[in-house]
């Protein structure tokens, strides 16, 4: 954190310095576009091919085919979810939070997407609905579906509080993605990466830029839809945190299940082809 009172001096010219307008650093119109309306238009006439329930305090898996679409669902009442994506055929190639995060912003919505990590950038599933884009940015900086927090784990529960707990959405998901490959937990953990934070509300508070987290604002039919752009596996973990809004690693919050539906469109969205990997010559200058 930034001290209350500086240990020096600032320098004459400060207020110049500190007046200079910041840039956007990756300006949206210059991103691919995502043709979020084609997306939407294959719905029509989608079936419904297979749900998946998300225990609470407990994660699971389910793959989505390239060209088919997802939504995770708020079912019974106010819960988080934190998500990870893997290219269905080559787990080394995972959702990347932070490019996202530098790409779209602190967080998500209709029309935003989920890039993969290097060397691949490329978009592995694409927002096509949000139900909660009405919250926007409430008073205190805080929004819903951030790629700002990590994941809650079990190594920075050990750190603040000595104890350890073995429901974090770290170790739902390594558990989770145990089972669906047969690997050995500790091979499944090094996979598991930073989430989106689905339905989570989030924010760095604006005197201290401190993270924070206030109870979600999702309700019991709410959903964040995606299509997927490449074949995934995806992993989601019901938070121990349960809506979030006052502490998580712990059995103390109150927790629901979250619902994966996986729809197949009559056909592709029109125009539509699976990206390819980054064309970087991957040679870094040698
Ligand atoms: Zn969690």
């Amino acid at each position: 954190m930034k001290p209350q009172t500086p240990e020096h001096d600032a320098p004459a010219d400060a207020a110049e310095r500190l007046a200079c307008a910041p840039v956007i650093c990756y300006p949206p119109e210059t991103l691919p576009d995502p043709g979020l309306e084609r997306l939407r238009a294959a719905r029509q006439g989608w079936v419904l091919e297979q749900t998946v329930t998300v225990p609470p305090r407990e994660a699971a898996c389910a793959r989505v085919p390239a060209g088919w679409f997802f939504r995770i669902v708020s079912t019974e009442g106010p819960q988080v979810g934190d998500l990870n994506l893997w290219n269905a055929g080559d787990l080394g190639e995972r959702f990347y939070s932070g490019k996202t995060r530098a790409l779209h912003g602190t967080h998500l919505s209709g029309g935003d997407r989920l890039w993969s990590s290097f060397p691949h950038l490329r978009p592995m599933a694409t927002i096509t609905e949000d139900t909660l884009d009405w919250y926007g940015f409430d008073r205190f900086g805080g929004a819903v579906h951030d790629v700002i927090g990590t994941r809650c784990d079990p190594y920075t529960g050990r750190l603040l509080s000595g104890t350890d707990y073995h429901h974090c959405c770290h170790s739902n998901l390594t558990r989770a993605l145990a089972a669906e490959t047969g690997m050995r937990p500790a091979e499944a953990e090094p996979l598991v990466h930073d989430v989106l934070n689905v339905f989570m509300c989030t924010g760095f508070s604006r005197d201290t830029g401190q993270y924070f987290m206030k109870a979600s604002p999702v309700r019991p039919g709410d959903f964040l839809e995606f299509f997927a752009e490449i074949d995934l596996l995806l992993g989601l973990s019901a938070c121990p945190g349960g809506d979030c809004g006052a502490e998580h690693s712990s059995d103390t919050a109150r927790c629901y299940p979250l619902l994966i539906e996986i729809y197949r469109p009559k056909a592709a969205p029109r125009g539509w082809t699976p990206p390819e990997p980054s064309r970087y010559d991957g040679s870094h200058g040698l």
